[in-house]
């Protein structure tokens, strides 16, 4: 039987890919705990290869889905996985009872959502656009930006 843990470190594209959003869309420790042990190796040994990506890099994602586990190891909510990545629908989200979306904006292309976690509580600003394929900005209300730093 092949894991995650497999693909990831396959050198092979498309099972790198699939790895990636599995983990990206997991709650399941099970799926999750051998892939945080390996942590190290997969940061060291999956970024080399080259991912490739017609609009959006695939690396990018890679790098989210590892970004992830780090969350998941620290003990954060589910819901950090939302910022950062274009590709979470919040109605999806809501179907399968991960947040629940409080209000919207009139509905269109361009429209908004007002949506909170389920597990904490945490509420979300989330825009949609659409730009060669539908996406949406996950922004949680309450964290301050900074500027001017670095
Ligand atoms: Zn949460």
């Amino acid at each position: 039987m092949t894991t995650l843990l497999d693909d990831f470190l396959s050198h092979d594209r498309s099972r790198v890919m699939h790895a990636v959003w599995e983990t990206i869309h997991s709650r399941d420790p099970e799926t999750l705990d051998p892939l945080v042990a390996a942590l190290p190796q997969l940061t060291r040994e999956a970024t080399r290869l080259d991912l490739g990506g017609v609009v959006y890099s695939n690396n990018a994602n890679l790098e989210h889905a590892l970004v992830k586990l780090a969350q998941y190891r620290d003990g954060k909510c589910w819901c950090a996985v939302y910022p950062g990545l274009l590709t979470h629908d919040p109605r999806k989200e809501e179907t399968h009872g991960r947040i629940r979306i409080l209000s919207t904006s009139e509905p269109g292309w361009s429209m908004t959502y007002v949506g909170e976690c389920t597990v904490c509580g945490q509420v979300f600003d989330i825009e949609q656009g659409d730009h060669h394929f539908t996406w949406w900005n996950w922004v949680p209300r309450g964290l301050k930006r900074r500027r001017g730093e670095g």
